[in-house]
């Protein structure tokens, strides 16, 4: 038993594991939802006061701007890994196909890869794919 693992031959987790990552992943994908409203709030008030307080407020604005997209680049990962969750893919590295380590996921539930294909990956060792 030692040909490497196919696409379909992936295992999945244990029902009560999947659960666990579930829940996590739902109150990550709530409280997600919740900060990105609460920060178009904030973009869409429209600042008035003194120049200082424009200037201030231009500086602000930016670094929402940039939490913003921080914020929905994650909500979507949450959102795939709930959809692979429902379909029983969840976990699986999307390069290898192996599984990821549950201790990963419990750091990042939203990990797509493996530690070795992320580490391979930041390293630049990732030839482009073909
Ligand atoms: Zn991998």
């Amino acid at each position: 038993m030692d040909f490497p693992l196919k696409k379909g031959d992936f295992q999945g987790m244990r029902a009560e594991q999947r659960n666990e990552f579930q829940r996590v992943l739902r109150r990550k994908q709530v409280e997600l939802e919740r900060q990105l409203r609460v920060r178009r709030e904030a973009l869409d008030a429209d600042p008035r006061g003194d120049t200082i307080d424009q200037a201030r407020n231009m500086v602000e604005r930016e670094l929402v701007v940039r939490d913003l997209d921080m914020a929905s680049g994650v909500l979507e990962r949450v959102r795939h890994a709930l959809r692979e969750i429902d379909e029983g893919t969840y976990g699986q590295c999307r390069r290898c196909e192996e599984s990821i380590a549950v201790k990963r996921l419990r750091a990042l539930p939203w990990s797509r890869f493996c530690v070795r294909c992320q580490e391979a990956m930041e390293e630049g060792l990732e030839l482009l794919a073909s």
